[in-house]
């Protein structure tokens, strides 16, 4: 018998929680990616046009359909991967709320051609969930969907699509998470006539390699951990390579992309004290469980989860990553059952323990501070005794601005007294001046005279390729030779350090552009905000007279570019209230 999709009791089928699949284009490339893994494929080939506005096509070589489940694959609730309610909770195949198809055909023009073992090939063509024409097709193997001007029907659906380069990026993000899943499987992938991916059969931790690039080899520690519950495999990135964004995080559970805030936070709490604030980890972690401990059909695009044992898992993630880390020493804790008292380095457990001692500096005279001639000495010996205590008084102690706990500049005007943030302050007057710089075109840049090479990834190209003018307009002249960026000017106050950072996070920050003029707004603050003096950064008298004349003779000093507050004043009246009550 060569039929084997079935249509579902109807009980059955309300029973599983209907929901809207096709949202925008990335999510009709995933049920059909999906469908052709389901169908044993190993390989599957790609192509868009348009950010898939216009066609997304996929061409397996899996085990194709007879002409009759061809037929039935459009109607809903047809599946052949379920067949009674249970199965819903065992179920290990990618769908199997069989209405993927219906629901993607009944907004678009679908052409399907496929063909199995037993019969020849076929053709049939479906517009808005009708069938108009059909005929044999000589089709070799597998089958091929090709879904053509997808809400071509629903104008205002149609209208709702972001940029092409907004809807590019969730097919990307897409194409990324199958990829990454089934490394087994070869994928090829061709946007616009061109191919920009080609991923051969190979291991995990090579298909990682080969969509975010050579870059990250070094930074891929892998994590294995079996245990009753679950087991626990994949890599996680060394906290060196923690991103602003959280562009590097992927969870899978039994070979499904899925989004858990409890696992992120779990894993992300094994990292705690790594992290520089505001970093997020990176990891592709992979949870292999008894399908019948989940369910995953909670969430109509099947990337929400339930597990039965959430706790348990919990500990047992936060576990297997502290211990991963910390086997490659990259860990301050050892204590697994967190203490934070107890917390020891792992460097520190190897090496014998030695007697406590203290030093007594019988020279130490609490008044030398005081003492022109050797003010920093008393004060670096106690530096690291309290950092926050630490009050620093400018190079020049009868001048009238001084810095406070390397984070705040103290100045004063006629009648008040005004306390800046001095990392709020330089990020506002980077900003107007990266902004003048776009809109006057006079571009401030500095010659590098040993350009930097940084190899980027395709999605990295791909991005650079779309925003490529922007970089020009703030001082980057940048040159691409394959998949290397070849940077050989930077806009004036860039550090050559800096550069590979700035890019990257150029590069890597979820654009939400909507229109153009915002993108050179969007540049100009994260630039400012890279680029920036940070808190904890000690100023001299100079540096901090510089933030203090140029934030007043911004347009906004009042504000930095997210809008949070730069200063504040107390005025003579202020401080007179304060001690007259
Ligand atoms: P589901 O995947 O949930 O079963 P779909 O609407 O996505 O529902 O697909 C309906 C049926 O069509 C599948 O169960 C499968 O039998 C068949 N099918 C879809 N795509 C393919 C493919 N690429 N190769 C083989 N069979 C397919
Ligand atoms: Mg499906």
């Amino acid at each position: 018998m060569s039929d084997i999709i079935k249509i579902l009791p109807i009980d059955v089928s309300n029973k599983i929680a209907a929901g809207e699949v096709v949202q925008r284009p990335s999510s009709v490339l995933k049920e059909l990616i999906e469908n052709s893994i389901d169908a044993d494929s190993t390989k599957i080939q790609i192509i868009i046009k348009d950010a898939g506005k216009n066609l997304i096509q996929v061409i397996d070589n899996g085990k194709g359909m007879s002409k009759n489940d061809m037929h039935l694959s459009f109607v809903k609730h047809a599946t052949s991967k379920i067949v009674k309610i249970e199965d819903v909770f065992s179920i290990s195949s990618m769908g199997f709320r069989g209405e993927a198809l219906a629901s993607i055909a009944s907004v678009s023009m679908v052409e399907m051609e496929s063909v199995n073992k037993k019969e020849n090939g076929n053709y049939i063509e479906i517009q808005g969930g009708e069938l108009v024409s059909e005929k044999e097709s000589n089709i070799q193997e597998g089958t091929s969907i090709k879904i053509k001007s997808i809400f071509y029907n629903v104008p205002a659906r149609r209208a709702f699509l972001k940029s092409d380069f907004v809807e590019l990026r969730h097919i990307l993000d897409v194409f990324h998470r199958l990829a990454i899943s089934h490394p087994k499987i070869e994928f090829s992938f061709i946007n616009n006539e061109e191919e920009i991916f080609y991923l051969k059969p190979q291991s995990l931790n090579k298909r990682i390699i080969s969509i975010f690039g050579e870059k990250i080899r070094e930074n891929l520690i892998p994590i294995n951990e079996s245990t009753q519950i679950a087991n626990i495999s994949g890599y996680v990135l060394k906290p060196e390579f923690s991103k602003k964004s959280r562009n590097n995080q992927f969870i899978f559970v039994n070979s499904r992309y899925i989004k858990s805030q409890f696992i992120s936070h779990s894993i992300s709490s094994s990292y705690e004290g790594l992290l520089k604030d505001g970093y997020h980890p990176g990891y592709f972690l992979f949870i292999d469980i008894d399908p019948s401990k989940i369910d995953v059909n909670v969430h109509p695009n099947k990337t929400e989860i339930k597990f039965d044992d959430d706790q348990n898992l919990y500990s047992i993630i936060n576990s297997s990553v502290k211990h991963c880390l910390g086997i490659y020493q990259v860990s301050p804790v050892l204590d697994f059952e967190k203490n934070p008292s107890m917390d020891i380095s792992y460097n520190q457990i190897k090496s014998q323990p030695v007697n406590p001692s203290i030093e007594i500096n019988s020279d130490f005279n609490p008044f030398e501070i005081f003492n022109d001639s050797e003010p920093k000495k008393v004060h670096e010996d106690f530096s690291d005794f309290n950092k926050d205590l630490e009050l620093e008084v400018g190079d020049n102690k009868h001048s009238k601005i001084f810095q406070i706990l390397n984070k705040f500049i103290i100045s004063t005007n006629k009648s008040s007294l005004i306390i800046i943030n001095q990392n709020l302050a330089h990020q506002r007057i980077l900003y107007e001046s990266f902004l003048k710089s776009i809109f006057d075109n006079t571009i401030n840049s500095q010659k590098l005279i040993f350009p930097i090479e940084l190899k980027l990834s395709k999605k990295q190209l791909l991005l650079y390729d779309k925003i490529n003018d922007d970089f020009n307009s703030i001082g980057f002249d940048i040159s691409i030779k394959k998949d290397l960026m070849i940077v050989k000017s930077v806009p004036y106050g860039i550090e050559k350090s800096d550069v590979e950072e700035v890019v990257e996070n150029m590069l890597n920050e979820d654009f939400n552009i909507s229109n153009d003029l915002s993108t050179s707004d969007f540049f100009a603050k994260r630039l400012s905000k890279i680029t920036s003096i940070k808190s904890g950064q000690k100023l001299n008298l100079d540096e901090q007279e510089y933030i203090v004349n140029h934030l007043f003779s911004c347009k906004e000093p009042n504000l930095s570019p997210d809008n949070k507050q730069i200063f504040i004043t107390l005025s003579k009246n202020d401080i007179e209230k304060k001690f007259n009550g």
